[in-house]
């Protein structure tokens, strides 16, 4: 198990999750956090074949994106940071997918912004599954109204996206994620993260969110 790099450890750790429960290893897509990373390690990661990866910053993706992109164009590019209404514009012609969709004023944003970009970017609704004060993410009572002014607006809504409580068992909430989804007709599940993706991936994740098992720690996030 041990064998490879770190990504080629990563795809057998969820290909061996997939098999337990018993699932496609296909149906899951990882995506390689790469902030903070400077782009010599996401082109390696390029170099092994990842082709999903993940930023939290559009500053920072504006920055380090634009010729990784052109070198890699079947490169796919997912914002899994809060994204700032201001930022729409931007967001939606650099990202291929949002995983942070929270409220109604962002939709609004990014309804706008497609509209002038002539380009649907699909979006995970982000939920504040622990229902934790501080946190970002649309609280669940509100998700139904989030996702029929989703409708009427015209955005593709991928699936659902939480990051749960810090600390505790994640799988309760994946659990819940995966219900709310379901109950939704919604297919796509983002969840898990370096250190709980395998759990995730039982409990239903379509798309994992992995970031220091793959590059190594970070100076900042
Ligand atoms: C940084 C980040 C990740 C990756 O976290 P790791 O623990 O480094 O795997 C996943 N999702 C979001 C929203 C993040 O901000």
């Amino acid at each position: 198990m041990n064998e490879g790099t770190p990504l080629s450890q990563i795809r057998q750790r969820i290909a061996a999750a997939a098999k337990v429960a018993r699932r496609e290893a296909d149906d899951i897509t990882l995506v390689a956090v790469s902030k903070t990373q400077p782009v010599e390690a996401i082109h390696a990661a390029v170099v092994q074949g990842q082709r999903v990866f993940g930023e939290n910053r559009v500053q920072e993706a504006a920055a380090k994106w634009p010729p990784l992109r052109e070198a890699n164009p079947d490169v796919a590019l997912h914002l899994v940071g809060q994204l700032q209404s201001n930022k729409a514009a931007e967001a939606v012609a650099l990202f291929d997918c949002i995983h942070s969709l929270d409220r109604p004023s962002l939709l609004t944003a990014l309804a706008r912004a497609m509209d002038a970009e002539g380009r649907q970017v699909p979006c995970f609704v982000q939920l504040n599954i622990g229902e934790e004060p501080q946190k970002g993410g649309c609280a669940i009572s509100d998700l139904p109204a989030l996702l029929s002014q989703a409708r009427s607006a015209d955005i593709p809504i991928a699936g659902l996206m939480c990051v749960p409580p810090e600390g505790i068992e994640p799988a309760p909430f994946f659990a819940f994620l995966a219900k709310l989804a379901d109950d939704n007709g919604l297919a796509g599940l983002s969840m898990g993260m370096s250190g709980d993706f395998e759990t995730a991936i039982m409990l239903g994740a379509t798309h994992v969110r992995v970031g220091t098992a793959l590059f190594g720690g970070r100076s900042t996030a």
